[in-house]
């Protein structure tokens, strides 16, 4: 089965700030890792723009320059954390619709792309709304889930490692990109648990409770590469696919309890 995973589109911190991007480091050498298949997706013409290390799929050539120079970045990203070669395939389709049937769900309703199985597909309309740094966190968030995988893993470990490395480098202040769960905290309210499920099952309901489920799980992950390295949050995101969550942190000396109180005091350090 292919992991299929929906990433929420349109917080406030990434429709708002205005952070230019870095310039981008010198491509990665090395093989491609990803297949791609860019033929089949819908009746009529592929449209295919190559990138360094991306390639993109759409119906014409509008934006598709664009999104390959994108991809490109968000593909040196996530080669930059997981140490790999990273070669995204992204597919345009023609709207909203055409993008849930491609990704075989109901609807993509407030999603900007979705990681479906080795490929991210764009929701055209989502997308455009978002400013640049919110267009490269995306992709690279997505591209995250493509290549590092989720299956077997606990939803805050996932979304947060992948917000993590959207985030690495797209040049926000943690409260900027926190922002709804920053104005929690400053109102006296700490997050009690690890963000689960229904935290992030929220997507018709409230869209800034749905966007501190992100920033919590970021954070998350931002606390165990703050305090053991970044090498041993891949490590640990590695691990805990094959030997479990539990097994994964107790290496570190953890247990879910103990993290979480020492998440939620970075989570205050960070966000008051
Ligand atoms: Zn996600």
């Amino acid at each position: 089965m292919p992991e299929q995973v929906s990433r929420r589109a349109l917080a406030a911190g990434l429709v708002l700030a205005a952070a230019s991007l870095a310039s981008a480091a010198a491509p990665l050498p090395g093989a491609p890792i990803l297949p791609q298949p860019v033929r089949d997706l819908w009746p009529g013409p592929h449209i295919v723009r190559r990138g360094t290390w991306s390639t993109v799929v759409g119906h014409d050539a509008t934006g598709l320059g664009e999104l390959a120079r994108r991809a490109d970045t968000a593909s040196r990203r996530v080669s930059a954390v997981l140490a790999r070669p990273v070669r995204p395939l992204i597919v345009v389709p023609a709207d909203a619709r055409e993008a849930a049937a491609l990704a075989r769900v109901g609807g993509v309703d407030g999603l900007a792309a979705v990681a479906d199985g080795e490929r991210v597909i764009v929701v055209p309309e989502s997308f455009a709304r978002l400013n640049p740094t919110g267009r490269d966190v995306v992709l690279a968030h997505e591209l995250t889930h493509v290549v590092a995988g989720t299956g077997g893993l606990p939803v805050w470990l996932y979304e947060g490692f992948a917000d993590y490395v959207a985030y690495r480098d797209a040049g926000l202040p943690v409260t900027t990109a926190a922002a709804e769960l920053a104005a929690e905290v400053r109102a006296g309210r700490l997050p009690t648990v690890l963000p689960g499920p229904a935290a992030f099952a929220a997507n018709g309901g409230d869209p800034a409770a749905l966007a501190r489920a992100y920033q919590e799980a970021w954070l998350a992950c931002r606390f165990l590469a703050d305090r053991f390295g970044e090498g041993t949050l891949v490590r640990l995101y590695r691990a805990a696919r094959v030997r479990g969550t539990d097994r994964a942190l107790a290496a570190l000396g953890l247990s879910v309890a103990t993290l979480t109180a020492r998440w939620r005091a970075y989570v205050r350090d960070q966000l008051v």
